[in-house]
């Protein structure tokens, strides 16, 4: 705990005052306080908090923005043609949190209070990464106010650390303010920190004479909240009697130490015991911008409140139709239609039934088989495992997946004995032409994951590649499908991996980024032509058989509406360019490490391939674990990453600063470093 920031129900209530007594408090007990007013409108409460309390830190980082007139700041200083420096904040917060034991940040207003047309009191205390006092009147009406506040906090993803009331005047109390408190705990669910009685004078003397006793500043100090102990330990207990986890061997699992994510914010996870991790591969190649972010946070909100669910199996709902038109107006040119499903798998699983039966609708019936690339990922459905290349699943569902017909990949680090990149590269083009040229009479479709084959090992594809496999799929009469499950939403730096080489698919998939990392959504894109090869009479029997129960789901639509709002409103991708090339300046110090093999980067997809020897490139053997063993150990300095066997991936959202860039990298560095050297 550095900071605590001060808020109120209203203005006028005494925030001031409650900053005064709780820093005397402090001070009373020998702790460094240091004071805040980051947004001041008229008044002296700064300067009258300095002098009180005889601080040395300069007015400028007390109150770093000041405005004349005593307005709503967002008024006060857009009559003064200015605006309010975010940054300029979080920095004089960033020096006075090194000077004192305990930083007290008081807002203005309360937590509606606009800085800007768009940003908050309550932003700006997310955005310092502060839990909050609510300071309320004591008296009739402030249970409506108290209420409300604690309310609109929660909803922001605030902690609320207590509220604490103040005794406006000198009067009698009756019955609302003898009752005010307890009410308050009970029906806010929030510890009351006590009540600072009516004061006739703010000397110290008096302060620590009337309040100490009925004031609990202890609160302010206890660290960050994270579970109680007993529910800690109870949750892993339950997690392993009750939780069959994904791609995991239970038997080790149980035997193992979870770790229980209890919440979230920025870049960073935090688990039940309180303690950060930045997480490194985005949730498993989902987030995008950040956790908790405001925006996509408010519009899943708003959505919550409107309609949860209502089908699109004979009904249709706003925010679907609203994503369908946002989707195919950001989408590589000629996709106009689009098909929902639930998550990466089924985007594909419907993509490649789509693209079968257009064939049979219109009457090309020996177009039957989906080409794929060798070490391709599509998904865990067995339609999805049919059309991938990891031998490990394929071997296991052999009886129940269906034929395919494998096309080489000519990958730039592992190309065969014998074989060197970029004449590997063409070779295979070549005998893809040739292939084509000879079965294209029974290929419905080709299906890639475009630019990066992620879960192969972040493998990248040779510039050109792309173009000239949709190329010759168009020239044959072959559908062309890329899965962007794992590259779209700005992942290579473009929104769409497609976009890096002009490519314009006829089936585009979408699952992952899509909802921001929010809700469980995906989307099969087509062209007009396609979704002309099911429009028949009734009685033809050609419709689409294929839809699931939340198909369309208006809660995740709202979600996938706002990711796509940030990223206007944050030019999330224009942002992105510097930070990718950082990374790509840091990621070359990796070869420092003589078991590193290979270092891959597409935008903000980043594989590092371990080797037992560089020379020969010889992998490490798989039982050997080394890339989960970089894992735990990025883990033991809060960093959470998730291996591809040797691979060790690093997947950041997209809104990670340079800074946790930075110490992402570092500690990836070490990790390996330690575990290989
Ligand atoms: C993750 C992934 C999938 C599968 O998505 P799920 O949501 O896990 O079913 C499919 N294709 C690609 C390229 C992926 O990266």
């Amino acid at each position: 705990m550095k900071g605590i920031f001060i808020t109120a129900t209203d203005t006028g209530v005494g925030k001031t005052i409650a900053t005064l007594v709780l820093a005397t408090l402090l001070r009373e007990q020998g702790h460094d306080v240091g004071v805040m007013k980051p947004v001041q409108c008229g008044g002296v409460d700064a300067v009258f908090l300095k002098k009180s309390l005889q601080i040395s830190d300069p007015l400028a980082e007390i109150n770093p923005c000041f405005a004349r007139e005593p307005l709503s700041p967002h008024l006060a200083f857009k009559r003064e043609k200015r605006e309010i420096d975010v940054k300029k904040i979080l920095a004089a917060y960033g020096r006075l949190k090194q000077k004192h034991d305990i930083v007290l940040v008081e807002g203005a207003g309360g937590l509606m209070v606009p800085l800007r047309d768009d940003y908050f009191v309550a932003d700006l205390a997310r955005d310092m990464d502060l839990e909050l006092i609510i300071v309320a009147r004591l008296g009739l009406g402030t249970i409506n106010h108290t209420l409300l506040t604690i309310e609109q906090a929660r909803g922001q993803g605030l902690q609320v650390r207590g509220v604490l009331f103040s005794e406006a005047y000198n009067r009698k109390r009756g019955i609302p303010e003898k009752t005010n408190p307890d009410i308050i705990r009970r029906l806010g669910n929030v510890p009351v920190l006590g009540t600072i009685p009516w004061l006739k004078s703010l000397r110290r003397q008096e302060i620590v004479r009337r309040c100490a006793l009925v004031v609990n500043c202890k609160r302010l100090l206890e660290p960050s909240a994270g579970l109680s102990a007993s529910r800690q330990k109870q949750l892993v207990k339950w997690d392993k009697k009750y939780v069959w986890h994904p791609f995991t061997q239970m038997k080790d699992w149980l035997t193992d130490e979870p770790l229980v994510i209890d919440r979230a914010k920025g870049s960073y996870l935090l688990d039940t015991k309180g303690d950060r991790y930045l997480d490194g591969v985005s949730s498993l190649w989902v987030n995008v911008h950040g956790h908790g972010n405001r925006i996509v946070n408010a519009r899943v909100h708003e959505q919550l409140n409107k309609l949860e669910h209502s089908t699109l199996l004979g009904l249709s709902n706003t925010p679907s139709v609203e994503l369908a038109r946002k989707l195919t107006s950001i989408a590589p040119k000629g996709l106009t239609k689009v098909f929902y499903s639930d998550n990466g798998s089924t985007a594909v699983e419907a993509a490649i039934k789509i693209a079968y039966q257009y064939w049979q609708n219109t009457g090309r019936k020996k177009k039957k088989y989906i080409a794929h690339l060798a070490n391709s990922y599509h998904g865990d459905t067995l339609g999805s495992v049919s059309v991938g290349g990891i031998e490990l699943f394929h071997k296991v569902y052999k009886n129940l997946i269906f034929k395919t017909i494998k096309v080489d990949f000519p990958d730039c680090y592992r190309a065969p004995k014998g074989k060197k990149y970029p004449d590997y590269a063409f070779e295979c083009l070549d005998r893809f032409e040739t292939m084509l040229k000879k079965k294209h009479s029974q290929i419905a479709a080709f299906v890639v994951e475009p630019i990066v084959q992620g879960a192969a090992g972040m493998i990248m594809w040779p510039k050109g590649i792309l173009k000239r496999m949709s190329e010759l799929c168009r020239r044959h009469k072959v559908i062309f499908i890329a899965d962007e499950v794992a590259t779209g939403f700005g992942r290579t730096g473009a929104m769409f991996a497609c976009e890096q080489e002009g490519v314009s698919p006829d089936i585009l998939c979408l699952a992952k980024g899509l909802t921001a990392g929010y809700l469980p959504l995906a989307a099969t894109l087509t062209t007009k032509r396609i979704f002309d090869g099911f429009c028949f009479d009734y009685k033809d029997q050609k419709t689409f058989f294929h839809g699931h129960t939340y198909t369309g789901n208006p809660l995740a639509c709202a979600a996938a509406l706002a990711n796509l709002e940030v990223f206007e409103r944050e030019k999330t991708l224009e942002r992105l360019a510097p930070k990718i090339k950082f990374l790509a300046g840091r990621l070359k110090m990796f070869y420092n490490l003589p078991h590193v093999g290979d270092v891959r980067q597409r935008g903000f997809m980043v594989g590092i391939e371990l080797v037992r020897d560089r020379m020969t490139k010889e992998p490490y053997p798989w039982q050997q674990k080394v890339g989960v063993q970089v894992c735990q150990e990025v883990r033991n300095h809060g960093v959470i990453l998730r291996p591809l066997g040797n691979v060790i991936v690093l997947m950041p959202p997209l809104s990670m600063t340079i800074e946790e860039l930075g110490r992402l990298l570092d500690v990836t560095y070490r990790a390996i470093g330690k575990v290989t050297g």
